[in-house]
């Protein structure tokens, strides 16, 4: 498969359909396949930590969710044509699963946003079987309780929305005992189906603010968001370090 490598990440440089594509292979492979959605600031986590970089490596499609990484496979000359949000090649897989009848089930944000999520993508989606939800708020002693609730679901595709790194984090550590075919790292985007946090309209990210119109709505992130500038520097001074294949 293609990849660009960014600061020691080897991100797909498949748009938001070949991404859906491949997922949809996965599903009908062997084994638990890990996808990601990696932004600037976890690329950034990366490189400034090899276990973390190793990590995310480990994964079977890491796909550039953000313009920064846009930009920054600009810089070390091997373009990726897209910015391949994780939202929406989730939105795009769930389009193709009534069709190929896989089942998900939804892991992750506050109680209730993943059960009403599933109501709104079975509304939008008919013939849509969703395996289960849970919520991503529980203390590390659940997590066995919550494999078992996704294996006796009998779910094909998980969408883990912890936030990152946590769900970087929990997929790498908990695939082997998943029966599932493709666990993928979300973030908020079961906020985004509910409308809790809704995405930017089209005009800002289609000029690349989609950033901004997030920290309009969560001044918070400001902190977060510092790493911004710091990617774009380090790609400018270090990015050509790292061979690409
Ligand atoms: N979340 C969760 N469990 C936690 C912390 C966060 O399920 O212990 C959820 C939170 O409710 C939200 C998502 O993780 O739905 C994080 O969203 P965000 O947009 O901040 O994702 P990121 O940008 O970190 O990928």
């Amino acid at each position: 498969m293609d990849t660009v490598n960014i600061l020691g990440v080897q991100v797909s440089m498949l748009g938001i359909s070949e991404s859906a594509d491949k997922i949809m292979q996965m599903l009908d492979e062997e084994g638990t396949h890990a996808v990601f959605t990696p932004n600037s600031e976890i690329i950034m986590n990366a490189y400034k930590d090899e276990s973390f970089r190793a990590l995310l490596n480990r994964a079977d499609l890491l796909t550039a969710d953000g313009i920064g990484l846009v930009y920054a496979s600009r810089i070390v000359k091997k373009p990726i044509p897209e910015r391949a949000a994780g939202f929406d090649i989730a939105m795009e897989v769930v389009r193709r699963l009534p069709q190929s009848g896989h089942s998900l089930f939804l892991f992750g944000s506050k109680p209730g946003t993943a059960e009403r999520a599933a109501q709104i993508l079975t509304e939008r989606n008919p013939g849509l079987k969703i395996a289960g939800c849970r919520n991503g708020y529980f203390k590390p002693e659940e997590t066995d309780d919550i494999i078992r609730e996704i294996n006796d679901s009998g779910a094909d595709l998980v969408f883990v929305c912890l936030g990152a790194p946590a769900q970087e984090n929990w997929i790498d550590k908990n695939r082997d005992k998943l029966n599932a075919h493709v666990l993928m790292g979300l973030g908020g985007s079961l906020d985004a189906v509910t409308g809790d946090m809704p995405r930017a309209p089209e005009w800002w990210c289609s000029h690349g603010l989609e950033w901004f119109y997030r920290l309009t709505k969560q001044p918070k992130r400001i902190f977060r968001m510092m790493a911004l500038p710091k990617f774009g520097f380090t790609v400018l001074f270090n990015g050509h370090k790292f061979k690409q294949d």
